[in-house]
């Protein structure tokens, strides 16, 4: 990848029909500083630096090896979301039902996630489901139940946004926008999800590769996202004796090589709870800065994914294995 800096006042159409002459296809980028530059596209004509830093406006012209720079950029630092570090000393607990259901269940779920000591509630409002007859959320009077049931718990709201038409909705109600896994490589909810300036959790795609999971990461970074945080949520493997096969290679990988914030979701990569708490565990052993567990306050009710959803005293369970500080209180000892 190859960068152009302009000098401040340079005719950026002459230069940019000059490069266009040495077969350089380019895209304008302007800085915060109002400086203004080309990115030079992977598909252009190879030519040696010179013939471009002859062209009059020039400065400078900077190759980068990686293709997705603006995630690099972002490398080992910690995204803090409304005062929660993700990628600092502790792990980070988000916990909720699969779907909202409806007011009454997601205060329930939102009281049992903040008794375990978790900071953000997840819940779908917007489902994405294989079948068309399945449950699909309770759309958006689901995202009001969801921020004043978590407001009232003092919890964060992580949720999914499907359609680019929902993006200005859901980050009315959201903290974190979620990508699912699904839609890794949609490109075009990716640029929309970014241009929301917000922080973001990627899912990765159950059968995307690392690289194409950072590069969807670069999509929104380029579009404007405030931080990516990316999402372990289990990936097809030839063996379906699990739901999914929860890829720890790639959670140290991102952690550890790429030094980017990472999150395990075992619920989705192990389809049932049984595994969940080993799951969970190892998870964070690899890397993980945190982990995004499916809770439900009545899991044989669950309109969604209750065979992979966690009662109260499971969740307590594993957050005490995370290390979270237990919560005292006479509301939340009853649950
Ligand atoms: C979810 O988090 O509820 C979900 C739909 O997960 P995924 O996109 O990982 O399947
Ligand atoms: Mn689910």
């Amino acid at each position: 990848m190859m960068w152009i800096q302009l000098e401040p006042g340079a005719d950026a159409s002459e230069v940019r029909a000059q490069l266009q002459a040495l077969g350089q296809w380019t895209t304008k980028l302007t800085g915060t500083d109002g400086t203004v530059g080309f990115q030079v596209a992977p598909h252009s004509q190879p030519i040696p630096k010179g013939r471009i830093l002859a062209i009059e406006g020039v400065t400078d012209v900077a190759s980068a090896n990686s293709p997705h720079p603006l995630v690099d950029q972002q490398a080992k630092g910690q995204v803090v979301v409304s005062g929660r570090h993700f990628g600092g000393d502790r792990p980070i607990l988000m916990a909720g039902p699969c779907s909202v259901e409806s007011e009454a269940q997601i205060h329930q779920s939102a009281a049992m996630v903040a008794a375990a000591g978790a900071s953000f509630l997840r819940g779908g409002a917007f489902k994405p489901r294989t079948s068309p007859y399945a449950y699909r959320g309770a759309g958006p009077e689901g995202l009001v139940w969801m921020r004043q049931a978590a407001d009232a718990h003092g919890l964060g709201v992580i949720t999914e946004v499907m359609s680019e038409r929902d993006v200005e909705l859901v980050a009315r109600y959201a903290d974190i926008m979620q990508i699912g896994s699904r839609n890794m490589q949609n490109y075009a909810l990716l640029d929309a999800v970014g241009r929301a300036g917000m922080p973001v959790m990627l899912k990765r795609g159950m059968h995307g590769y690392v690289e194409e999971w950072l590069l969807a990461g670069e999509h929104l970074m380029h579009a404007g996202a405030k931080a990516v945080i990316f999402c372990e949520r289990g990936i097809r493997s030839f063996d379906n004796v699990a739901r999914n096969t929860l890829d720890l290679t790639a959670v140290a990988l991102l952690k550890h090589v790429h030094g980017q914030v990472v999150i395990a979701d075992p619920s989705h990569a192990a389809g049932r709870v049984d595994l969940i708490p080993a799951l969970s565990r190892a998870a964070l052993a690899a890397g993980a800065d945190g982990l995004i567990l499916e809770a439900h306050p009545n899991p044989a009710q669950a309109r969604s994914d209750g065979p992979q959803s966690l009662v109260g005293h499971q969740l307590q369970s594993i957050a005490r294995d995370m290390g979270l500080p237990p919560v005292h209180s006479e509301a939340h000892a009853r649950l």
